[in-house]
């Protein structure tokens, strides 16, 4: 194996414990904790692990955690009408609603209603707007956690060509985005490229968000290429819990990469300690406390 193994596990620890700290000046100056309010409607499994585990990071960072669990069939309204308490909220700094939603209910007007202001995920209209425009807003905790492993590993990344396989709204676009920002040459790949194994070759910075089991190989790497692995997925082990693998073929890609994130170990904890830190922005910000970012 010759590719170098990015620590997300690691670098994330390090954010969660400089966020933690930041928490304590924001309480000695606030008089209050910043709080995030998590909002789970019905019973999906892998849902319910996502808000436990964010909960039990949000009370670790020494920050407030507002967990609402509402049943399956809550109507659209309700849900509206709880977004809108949570908004005017003045001890609640961050909002999160995890999706999917049950069926009955749009998750555009779910987003849209959330306060921009307050949108710790990031996926708000008016968030994805000032990202494309390069002004500051809140951006989707993912995209941003693989941005901060880039920069750690590489350094200025202007000028690197970079393939970002998928285009959705949580994780493909902003990544693009975030990439185009640092000066990268940007292509978007998805289900109807052509030739993409020829495009990701080309490429020095590799994203892969498809949701694919293993479906990067390594003869689609430009040998010493970074290789980020959004992907999560579940696939049989024969002992009927599964394993998690990413969208790369991890072995056989580590060997031709320069370097390369796990799954698990990778993208995956970079996505809360980043939502931990979006939300100490969020809480500075309600409080109009001013926040050194480039410090945490
Ligand atoms: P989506 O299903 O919303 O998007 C998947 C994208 O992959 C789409 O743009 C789709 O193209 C594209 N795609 C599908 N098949 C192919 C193919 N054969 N070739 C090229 N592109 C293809 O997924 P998400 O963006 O939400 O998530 C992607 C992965 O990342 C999932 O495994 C998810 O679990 C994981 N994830 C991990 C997170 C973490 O914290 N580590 C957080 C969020 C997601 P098209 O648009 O044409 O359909």
């Amino acid at each position: 194996m010759s590719a170098a193994i990015i620590d997300g596990k690691g670098f994330a620890e390090t954010l969660r414990a400089r966020v933690a700290d930041k928490v304590q000046d924001f309480v000695a100056d606030a008089g209050r904790q910043p709080g995030l309010a998590v909002v789970l409607v019905g019973e999906d499994p892998a849902s319910g692990v996502y808000v436990r585990s964010k909960g039990r990071a949000t009370e670790a960072a020494g920050m407030a955690s507002f967990t609402h669990r509402l049943p399956a069939d809550t109507s659209q309204d309700i849900l509206l009408s709880l977004v809108r308490r949570l908004n005017a909220d003045p001890m609640v700094d961050g909002i999160l609603v995890q999706l999917p939603l049950p069926q009955q209910i749009d998750e555009n007007a779910v987003i849209a209603t959330i306060d921009p202001n307050k949108d710790v995920d990031g996926f708000h209209p008016v968030n994805a707007g000032r990202l494309a425009s390069g002004l500051d807003g809140f951006v989707p905790c993912t995209p941003l956690g693989c941005v901060m492993l880039l920069k750690d590993r590489l350094g200025d990344l202007s000028g690197k060509d970079a393939v970002v396989i998928g285009r959705s709204n949580i994780v493909g676009k902003p990544m693009a985005q975030l990439l185009l920002a640092e000066s990268c040459t940007v292509t978007i790949a998805h289900s109807r490229t052509r030739d993409l194994p020829a495009l990701v070759r080309r490429a020095d910075i590799v994203v892969a968000a498809v949701g694919r089991p293993e479906m990067v190989k390594a003869d689609w790497i430009k040998p010493g290429a970074t290789v980020i692995d959004v992907g999560i997925n579940r696939v049989d082990a024969g002992d009927g819990k599964g394993r998690l693998v990413g969208d790369v073929t991890f072995d056989e890609v580590a060997r031709v990469a320069g370097g390369i994130t796990p799954v698990p170990g990778g993208v995956g904890p970079m996505t809360i300690a980043v939502l931990l830190r979006n939300t100490l922005v969020a809480a500075h910000r309600n409080a109009g406390i001013p926040l050194d970012r480039d410090a945490i």
